[in-house]
């Protein structure tokens, strides 16, 4: 803990200090990636309340995850400035609301609704509205979308043919199994996710004396990832604030990456205009990244169109000079994977921690293969913000019908047209809706069709590496897949999409998949849609502190067709793409390295115990994973336990 108030101020560079020192009336601070802004606005609130100028219990910082509130606490404590609140919107709200409900509308805060879908299903049918799972799921992903953005049922159909995206059905008949929903929920005295703002903001609005209290409470407002905050969060903080202008907000336009959902920089980039007299502090140097990973950045500024980039700010690098950045170019899509792991494989024996790497990809279902691939090598590893493939509802699905067909053996007609095993598969799997072709649009239709591709990928694969193999072969190996993949990841390597990605940072991160269609996304049409696309890439590249790999594949399947090009966003920066001249002061460094053809597997890492995590040897217990002083009947989250309590008397024994 440093000593003095004062003390908290040393590790902040003259413009951090402006930050810190502004302890009064309105303050935003556009920076881009890796330059301090949370480091600040943490050590701003740290310095108020050692210096005695700040209340702690008066403060309200907000973050965009529960994962960085509680390492705004955290780092708040190790400066000696507990005690003060750090949450999401969501959190703060609902402990507003919680409070306020027997005052405002009396009786209990009426309980959370846990099974949203379900509601919503109800809801359809009740309108007489048929909907498949799929249909389900991104109608209810439209609600909550019309909810953020503060739209009522009757305005659904106009609001969604303003925001231009494409509706998963009839906007018309969504408005109106919005409208049962929310008549549903009612009767029910049941609330979801998004009634916690909106009903905060209800009461905040309605009842000035229960503002009034809120106001007493909370003098000093921060707020972190400005740029991504919504029309309903904005209004949120409106209210908190008053007629008040003790906010501090800190964000990066060029990192404005929700905008469907209704979030936009306006707020951030217009924060003076709103707030006249407002001190406005630019950083411009880099902390995180080498000077390699911050002229690629910089580059990917350069390229930047639109209003965020209006406003753009090249970044300083503050670091000693690390690795070019590698470009990978791969065959085919376990090729890259396959790379990717070897290389990660490489980083590891040179010391870098497991914990301090990511792959980051676009979309969740992009996982499988480097799921596959990085336990094929022994890493372990951990999905941030999604479920594991083997564990995704509709594999879990295709895996008892694949069983199911399987058990039938040559007597289910619905192989008779089947010889072969992927076809086979895919006959199997067009039970469970899958076609050849991909459906029109995003989603959640979209992501199940990708989940079944990949099955179908990984048979077509199963099949030309073993030829002769049976569907009860294949349902073999995807077990012994599944049963790798609960490997405990203590400390792995990160597998996160590029969205879930935010605010964090590693020694050396992976992105994968940069291909035409995947990055940009193929719908992503318009100019607007595209640029968001690309702040993706910027956020992507600007978590890398040292090492940054990006890579793309040419065909999708071994052998397959090279019809995929590298991401437009890589030209001009990529060596060898040509230069589009206005890159800013990025450009062609490096090279592009051809990954090989890899398809022989590399030597396996060690099999660990899944439970106590000691190496295995003997070749039973590599099998199952445990050894032979574990305990075998115990679910995961038995393991988890009994790994945390093995590790806390490690510790006490004063093991590492
Ligand atoms: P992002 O836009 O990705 O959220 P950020 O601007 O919030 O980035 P931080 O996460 O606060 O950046 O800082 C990036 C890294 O640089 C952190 O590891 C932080 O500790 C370090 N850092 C920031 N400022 C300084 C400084 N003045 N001296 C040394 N290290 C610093
Ligand atoms: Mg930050």
């Amino acid at each position: 803990v440093p000593e003095t108030a004062d003390a908290v101020l040393d590790g902040l560079d003259p413009e951090q200090r402006e930050v810190a020192l502004a302890l009064n009336g309105p303050v935003c601070v556009l920076a881009g990636a890796g330059t301090g802004k949370t480091r600040a606005i943490t050590h701003r609130i740290a310095y108020g309340v050692r210096a005695g100028i700040l209340q702690p219990a008066s403060v309200l910082a907000v973050t965009f995850t529960n994962r960085a509130a509680g390492e705004m606490r955290g780092r708040l404590r190790q400066l000696g400035a507990g005690g003060v609140q750090a949450r999401t919107f969501h959190s703060a709200a609902l402990r507003q609301l919680q409070f306020f409900w027997p005052k405002a509308v009396g009786g209990e805060l009426p309980r959370l609704l846990e099974r949203k879908v379900q509601l919503v299903s109800e809801a359809a049918a009740r309108c007489r509205i048929r909907l498949d799972r799929n249909e389900l799921r991104d109608v209810t992903g439209e609600i909550e979308w019309a909810k953020v953005t503060q739209t009522v049922p009757a305005d659904y159909p106009a609001a969604v043919a303003k925001s231009l995206r494409d509706a998963p059905r009839d906007p018309a008949e969504i408005g109106q199994i919005y409208a049962m929903y929310e008549q549903l929920k009612r009767d029910r005295s049941v609330i979801d996710f998004e009634d916690v703002l909106l009903l905060t903001v209800g009461i905040l609005q309605d009842r000035h004396d229960i503002a009034d209290q809120i106001r007493r409470q909370y003098q000093h407002f921060v707020v972190d990832e400005y740029q991504d905050v919504s029309p309903l969060q904005q209004r949120l903080l409106d209210l908190w604030l008053g007629d008040r202008d003790n906010l501090c907000v800190v964000g990066d336009a060029g990192q404005t990456i929700y905008s469907f959902t209704g979030a936009t920089p306006d707020h951030l980039l217009n924060f003076r205009t709103r707030h006249p007299g407002a001190t406005v502090v630019k950083l411009v140097r880099d902390y995180r990244s080498t000077p390699q990973v911050v002229h690629l950045a910089n580059g990917l500024l350069g390229q930047a169109r639109g209003r965020a980039a209006e406003h753009r700010l090249e970044l300083i690098s503050q670091r000693d000079p690390g690795p070019e950045p590698v470009y990978a170019e791969y065959a085919d899509e376990p090729a890259e994977a396959e790379g990717t792991a070897r290389r990660i494989r490489d980083l590891i024996a040179a010391g870098v921690p497991a914990g301090e790497i990511a792959v980051l990809y676009r979309i969740n279902a992009q996982s499988e293969v480097y799921e596959q691939a990085l336990a094929d090598a022994g890493v372990p590893y951990q999905l941030r913000g999604a479920e594991r493939f083997f564990e995704r509802q509709e594999v879990r699905e295709a895996g008892v019908a694949l069983r199911g067909a399987a058990r039938a053996g040559g007597n289910d007609p619905l192989l008779d047209d089947a010889e072969d095993l992927p076809a086979q598969v895919r006959a199997v799997l067009s039970t469970k809706g899958w076609t050849s072709e991909p459906p029109a649009g995003s989603g959640a239709v979209r992501d199940r069709w990708e989940s079944l591709a990949a099955l179908v990928r990984l048979a077509e694969d199963f099949a030309r590496a073993k030829p002769g193999a049976t569907l009860s072969d294949l349902v073999a190996e995807l077990d012994e897949r599944a049963a790798a993949q609960h490997a405990p990841t203590v400390q792995g390597v990160t597998l996160a999409s590029l969205h879930a990605a935010k605010g964090l940072e590693w020694d050396a991160v992976f992105l994968v998949g940069l291909t035409e269609g995947m990055l940009p996304i193929t719908y992503a049409k318009t100019d607007e849609q595209i640029e968001e696309e690309r702040r993706l890439l910027y956020v992507g590249v600007t978590r890398a502190r040292v090492h940054l790999t990006l890579s793309w594949a040419l065909s999708r399947s071994p052998g397959g067709r090279a019809n995929r090009r590298p991401s437009r966003f890589l030209q001009g920066l990529r060596p060898g793409s040509g230069s589009l001249g206005a890159v800013g002061s990025g450009g062609a460094s490096g090279s592009v390295e051809r990954g090989s053809g890899l398809r022989r597997r590399g030597p396996r890492g060690p099999v660990l115990c899944r439970v106590c995590g000691t190496t295995l040897t003997e070749a039973g217990a590599m099998k199952l994973m445990r050894c032979e002083d574990c305990p075998s009947d115990m679910d995961e989250g038995l393991y988890e336990r009994l790994r945390d309590w093995r590790s806390e008397q490690a510790r006490q024994l004063g093991q590492p």
